[in-house]
């Protein structure tokens, strides 16, 4: 096995890795690779297999995130901390009151990618294209369970605990910094999706979509 370009330099130049030692690599199967380097050149690596195994880092339980863009970095640090938790899809959405109505896939891809490096899973999170917010909702009705995070919920909404009960897969919908529509708001609850409460204080968008991914991750066994 040869590994050149962006690979090759990380091993060489960023981990500065020596012949003899060994690497894993994950080529996103859901399996994990054991090689030993043999040689390196000025723009390759050469590797030796030794053996491959199934990767047990990743979720049974399949969480898909839909966030709405946020301003500046955010939505990149959104989906850093959402992969490095195992949520298996990030799809992010441009709302009535997203200040940020475009955003460089390739950023949040790459974001993903490197995290999921970093944090030794198997699978990297896809990440979609922005959508509409009319558009994410006839994917809704694929999911077990559909945790819409609204921030007026506090108090007459329901619990994270109360939607999940026995799903095996769910949705959590975060809104940004300026929430949700009563547009946005109406669409979702006439079809059913009841309004979840994160708790008494307003949460920042992202933190919102991170801790809500932490806690039904938990919720459903992720953690033990
Ligand atoms: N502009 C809104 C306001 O002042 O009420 C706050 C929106 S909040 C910054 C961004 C998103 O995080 C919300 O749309 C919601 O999805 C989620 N969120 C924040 N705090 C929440 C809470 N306590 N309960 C449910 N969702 C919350």
């Amino acid at each position: 096995m040869i590994l050149s370009g962006s690979e090759h330099k990380h091993l060489a130049e960023v981990l500065r890795a020596r012949v003899g030692e060994k690497v894993i690599l994950c080529p996103n199967d859901g399996r994990d690779y054991v090689y030993t380097i043999t040689s390196f050149d000025k723009t390759s690596t050469t590797l030796e297999y030794i053996e491959d195994y199934p990767n047990e880092t990743e979720p049974k339980f399949e969480l898909t995130v839909y966030a709405a863009l946020l301003k500046g970095d955010k939505t990149e640090l959104a989906v850093q901390k959402l992969t490095e938790l195992g949520v298996k899809s990030v799809r992010p959405f441009i709302s009535d009151y997203t200040v940020q109505k475009s955003e460089k896939s390739d950023r949040l891809r790459r974001a993903a990618l490197e995290a999921a490096k970093q944090c030794g899973r198997a699978i990297i999170p896809t990440v979609a294209e922005p959508v509409t917010f009319s558009e994410i909702i006839p994917e809704l009705s694929k999911y077990d369970a559909v945790v819409f995070a609204y921030e007026g919920a506090y108090g007459s909404g329901y619990t994270i605990e109360e939607v999940l009960r026995k799903a095996n897969n769910a949705a959590l919908i975060v809104g940004p910094e300026g929430g949700f529509s009563e547009r946005e708001v109406s669409a979702l609850t006439s079809r059913g999706y009841n309004p979840v409460t994160l708790g008494k204080r307003i949460l920042r968008a992202e933190t919102a979509s991170i801790a809500g991914a932490a806690v039904i991750l938990h919720m459903m066994g992720e953690w033990k």
